[in-house]
């Protein structure tokens, strides 16, 4: 029987991401492969979109994200409610590295700053990284904020119900 989730904790689901003393725009300069273990966190937006179950169409392999969201994920504060431990709740939630990223990015958020940089593309001016604010990315509309449902609500033959657009 796998482990019972968690029931969620705010201090757990507060911006967990340190974003002081970094390099100057580092993002812009250090291939992802030199990045230290914070640079490569603090990449993370906090949206929560990745978090998000995806159907994919088996003769096309076309990705398509629903609005239900893994167990974990609580739909306020779009954070893991138990990052740490995640795997041993969730062991399918997939651990982002420079190795790992070439071959997950195709199907992460288009507005991912992982992916965005594997493509060579630069962040979105509302990261918060750009706008030393954590809540930014909930401000301009590209988190998961207050719009999703949970996997533990919505049985998986019924997320076709709840396909969207590339969020
Ligand atoms: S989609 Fe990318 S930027 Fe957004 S929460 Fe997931 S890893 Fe972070
Ligand atoms: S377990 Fe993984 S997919 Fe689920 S909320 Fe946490 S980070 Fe997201």
């Amino acid at each position: 029987m796998p482990p019972k989730a968690p029931a969620f904790d705010a201090c757990q689901t507060r911006d967990p991401i340190g974003r002081d003393g970094l390099r100057e725009r580092y993002w812009e300069r250090v291939p992802l492969r030199n990045l230290t273990p914070r640079e490569w966190e603090a990449l993370c937006d906090g949206c929560g979109k990745c978090c998000l179950n995806k159907l994919e169409d088996p003769d096309t392999s076309e990705i398509a994200f629903t609005r239900v969201a893994c167990r974990l994920l609580d739909g306020e504060t779009c954070r893991c409610a138990s990052y740490a431990n995640r795997k041993s709740y969730v062991p399918e939630c997939v651990v982002l590295t420079p190795k790992t990223l070439p071959k997950i990015a195709y199907w992460m958020p288009s507005t991912c700053a992982y992916r965005l940089l594997h493509e060579g593309k630069p962040l979105y001016d509302w990261h918060p990284l750009i706008t030393g604010d954590p809540d930014s990315v909930h401000r301009a509309g590209q988190s998961v904020q207050g719009w999703t449902v949970s996997e533990a609500e919505v049985p998986e033959d019924e997320w076709e119900d709840h396909i969207i657009e590339d969020p």
